[in-house]
């Protein structure tokens, strides 16, 4: 059967010379999957950033069939821009943490410290380098907008009730193949198509809709670090709370810069342990945990997330291992998230069992944390928030809602007595 497969931009270079177009067609045999296609052009899978089949994201175990279409993203797609053009663009503001070096520059705002050469873009293709001098393209830069409860972020013991304004931008520092928001965070040829909001703008929408505070998430918020620090500081004046929804993969001088400007709370991910790290996102768990550890010192309300992936990062001794690392390294009361991944971007395994992540809840439980909860199965028990003493009933929830709150006034459970680790 024929299908027609079109390439883009920098996927050029792995394809044999004679193949070196955009755009063609080839015979598979029947049941030939999207995988099939890159080992008949011997692309290496983690090269592929993104598969469209007729225009729809798709897996690489996709069936195709007659007369499909089949359009493949590298990893680092070639964007064109004229320098002289972008730097007069809003949302292009010369960054606050580079070095220069002879013959490149490097970016220090997050651990990949990406040495980039004039004319050239980072890892993440949100900085570039013009004249030595290193630019974010998305200062400013909006994909996404809403207003939401604080509890979806998930920040749970951080002024419950609460609605921030949260704001993401495009793309991403690390690989995951799983990405629940890979819409935008694996879409870096987006940028320049957001809606430029400014620092000034972002307030007074939190004004006119009566927010409590700011979350920069959806994407990687570090990406937006030089806008979150000028957004914190307009907020901070206003007493509005500023949030963060990370990997972590910040430098440590970035992370004080942002508690400098007002950051109150992070919800860090920890994706699983070191080895899963660095094979599916590229990255050196240890540095997110050297960030949640400078994060807590210095009075930041911190929250740990981990999306339990059945079959990958699932193993109990994987998660009790973060649970005793929680414990003794950021201390028993800080909330861990455990939550439900579905299928999305490059990963079709199933949507994690309710019993697995039951037992991985109980596994961390068991190590001492004080507050282990279930995500992404709204009206679960473990939803809800417990007294670590008696086990009464705090805080009861609704997927983000809250249906009852017995910790409005007072942080101290109502039945025992105990003080409850929370900030209202
Ligand atoms: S933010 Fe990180 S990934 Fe992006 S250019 Fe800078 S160092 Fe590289």
């Amino acid at each position: 059967m024929k299908i027609k497969v079109r390439f883009y931009e920098e996927l050029n270079d792995y394809l044999p010379f004679d193949l070196k177009k955009k755009e063609f067609e080839i015979e598979i045999k029947e049941n030939s999957k999207v995988k099939d296609i890159l080992k008949f052009f011997k692309i290496p899978e983690k090269e592929v950033h993104l598969v469209l089949v007729n225009g729809q994201n798709s897996f690489l175990d996709k069936e195709l069939k007659e007369g499909d279409r089949v359009s493949i993203y590298p990893v680092f797609e070639t964007i064109n821009i004229n320098p002289i053009k972008i730097v007069n663009e809003r949302r292009v503001k010369e960054s606050i943490l580079y070095k220069k070096e002879k013959d490149f520059s490097i970016c220090l705002v997050c651990e990949r410290k990406c040495k980039i050469k004039e004319g050239r873009m980072g890892f993440c293709k949100t900085r570039i380098n013009i004249d030595g001098k290193i630019y974010t393209l998305i200062y400013g830069e909006i994909s996404s907008i809403s207003i939401n409860p604080i509890e979806k972020k998930p920040f749970f013991h951080f002024y419950p009730g609460t609605m921030a304004l949260t704001v993401g931008s495009w793309s991403c520092n690390f690989l995951c193949p799983w990405c629940q928001n890979y819409d935008i965070s694996k879409r870096a040829e987006n940028i320049g198509r957001g809606k430029f909001i400014s620092p000034e703008e972002f307030i007074e929408i939190m004004d006119k809709y009566k927010c409590d505070g700011t979350s920069i998430s959806f994407n990687e918020p570090t990406l937006l670090f030089e806008y979150s620090v000028d957004v914190f500081k307009l907020a901070k004046k206003k007493n509005y709370y500023n949030t963060f929804v990370s990997n972590g993969y910040m430098t440590e001088e970035t992370l004080n810069i942002l508690i400098d400007s007002g950051l109150d709370a992070i919800n860090f991910d920890i994706k699983g342990n070191k080895e899963f790290v660095k094979k599916y996102c590229g990255a050196d768990v240890e540095k997110i945990w050297r960030n949640i550890k400078i994060a807590k010192k210095k009075g930041i309300w911190v929250e740990i997330i981990t999306l339990v992936i059945e079959g990958f990062n699932d193993k109990e001794k994987d998660i009790r291992e973060i649970a005793k690392r929680v414990r003794d390294e950021v201390g028993e009361e800080t909330p861990y998230h455990l939550t439900r991944y579905y299928p999305a971007y490059k990963f079709n395994t199933p949507p994690t069992s309710v019993e697995r992540l039951e037992i991985l809840r109980n596994i961390a439980k068991e190590e001492g944390l004080l507050y282990v909860y279930i995500g992404n199965i709204p009206g679960h028990r473990y939803e809800d928030t417990y007294c670590p003493n008696c086990e009464s009933l705090l805080i009861k929830r609704f997927g983000f809602e809250i249906i009852e709150n017995r910790l409005k006034d007072k942080k101290i459970c109502p039945d025992c007595g105990k003080e409850i680790d929370i900030i209202i």
